[in-house]
This record gives structure tokens, sequence and C-alpha cells, in this order.
């Protein structure tokens, strides 16, 4: 337990656990005398309602984090607790509890090409049994409409831009209200104007659902809607706020 101030409300005091906290946490691939160490000692508290970007070179193990915070892989050494569940040696049914109150957002927008751009939102509806007796066509047009494409939602993926595609993502990511959505270079195949609008997009509907936001990327572009950020190398997290805003600044 720690007392913090909210970022967005400075006079608003709460008494709050972290959504994610690591300590001492190691990982580790291949095995015998391939066995690499790819994160080294990663110790991290991050609270409800905060957007953290991460950035650094490629390979210093963003990815890596980002898979293990998401229970997308297993944690191994150390100890990670994502909306207080411990993720090393947890269950195949406590990761697929975490999983289910965390939004996913990729670089590839990973959408079904077959799947039109409602039917894609309203899967990510239908793991939650809480949304199986509402109008889940209702909702996942509404929310298309708030990034914009109302008028897409019988559009196959293939017909959309690049730009569209990802806002059909974010759609799918955050329907369900995630306390924590995850978005790994999520602008990094949009142009300048696309991506700064996905990840304004991105910051606007997380405010209002008040749901956490981990967001890696290279692009300095957006550095500004962070209220954190972070910046690992070679597989440590090397420094945290205003100096890892220098390094990439
Ligand atoms: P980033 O996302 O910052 O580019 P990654 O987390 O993808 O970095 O990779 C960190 C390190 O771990 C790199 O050295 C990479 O080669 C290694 N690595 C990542 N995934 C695997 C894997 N599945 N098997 C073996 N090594 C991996
Ligand atoms: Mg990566």
């Amino acid at each position: 337990m720690k007392k913090i101030t909210s970022s967005h409300n400075p006079m608003h005091i709460v008494t709050t656990e972290p959504v994610i906290s690591a300590q001492n946490l190691n990982h580790y691939f291949g095995e015998g005398t391939l066995r690499k160490q790819a994160l080294f000692d990663i110790n991290l508290d991050i609270y409800s309602g905060d957007i953290i970007i991460m950035t650094g070179p490629s390979g210093s193990g963003k990815t890596t984090l980002l898979t293990l915070m998401g229970g997308l892989r297993s944690a191994q050494e150390g100890s990670l607790k994502i909306l207080g569940q411990e993720m090393c040696s947890a269950s195949k049914k406590q990761l697929r509890d975490v999983r289910r109150q965390i939004g996913y957002i990729f670089q590839a927008h990973n959408l079904m090409t077959f799947l039109t751009a409602k039917e894609n939102v309203r899967m990510s509806l239908e793991l939650h049994d809480e949304f199986l007796n509402q109008d889940m066509d209702a909702k996942a047009i509404s929310m298309l409409e708030s990034v914009g494409l109302g008028n897409r939602a019988d559009y196959y993926p293939d017909s959309l831009s690049g730009g569209q595609k990802q806002r059909v993502a974010i759609a799918r990511a955050l329907i369900s209200q995630p306390k924590i959505v995850l978005a790994d270079e999520p602008t990094a195949a949009l142009d300048k104007k696309s991506g700064r609008d996905v990840v304004e997009l991105m910051q606007k509907l997380a405010k209002e659902q008040g749901c956490t936001i981990l967001l890696v990327t290279h692009d300095n572009r957006i550095l500004d809607i962070a209220d954190r950020i972070i910046y690992m190398e070679d597989g440590h997290l090397i420094s945290d706020g205003v100096d890892a805003a220098a390094k990439v600044g």
C-alpha cells in the first residue's frame, strides 16, 4: 500500500495498490548453454489511470516485459503482480482471469480478415459472460462510433486504411472496459498524422474509463501524451520519469 497523488487530480489523495508491480523480475529465453537472460532485475510500480510510455532500443526487452505483464508469457523469476495476482507460478485459470481484464493492441492490428469491423469488436465482448445478455451489436457499433468509424461497421479490414484498422483494434481492446491496456508499438505502421490520432484516441478513451495504459513506442512525437516515461536498455530498466524523456527527446 502506498499513498499517492493522482497525476490527473493532484488534490485528490488516494490510497491504492499498484495495478502492475514488478519486483526483482528476471526473464530468460532458451535452455542450457543457449540460455540467455532478456530481463534483469526489473522493479516497477504502475498506478491506476496512468499512461506510461516504455521506450528504448530494439532488443532491449520491451516486448518481453509487456507480454509478461499481459499474461501472454509465463513469468519465471522474481515477482510480478498484475491487478493483485502474482503471475510467477500462477495457474492457467488465474492467468486467464487476468487476461480477461486486459486489452491488447499490437503493431500489426491483428484483426480477423474474415470478420467485419463490427464483428471484430463484438468478438471481444463474447469472451465476457457479463455482456452475453446485452445487445452486443449495438455496443460494438457505438464503440466504433467513438473511434470515428460508425460508417465503417460493415467493412472488412482489407477495405480499411492502416489508421482505420488500428482504430478498430482500439475499439476492440477497449470495448470490454479493461483495467489495463497494453500496446506494443501501435503507431509503427502508421503515418505521422494517423499515428498521432490513434494515440490521442487511446488517451481520451482510457481517461474516460480510468484505465491504465502501458504503451511501447520508438515514436518520440507522441511522448507528450505520457504521464510517465520509462526507458529500457539491454534488459535493464535504466531510467524512469524525467531522465527517460531526456534520453529519447
Ligand atoms: P524489444 O521489444 O525491446 O525489441 P524483445 O523483448 O523483443 O525486445 O527482445 C529482448 C531480447 O530477448 C532480445 O535479445 C531478443 O532477441 C530476445 N528474445 C525475444 N523473444 C525471444 C524468443 N522467443 N526466443 C529467444 N529470444 C528471444
Ligand atoms: Mg518489441
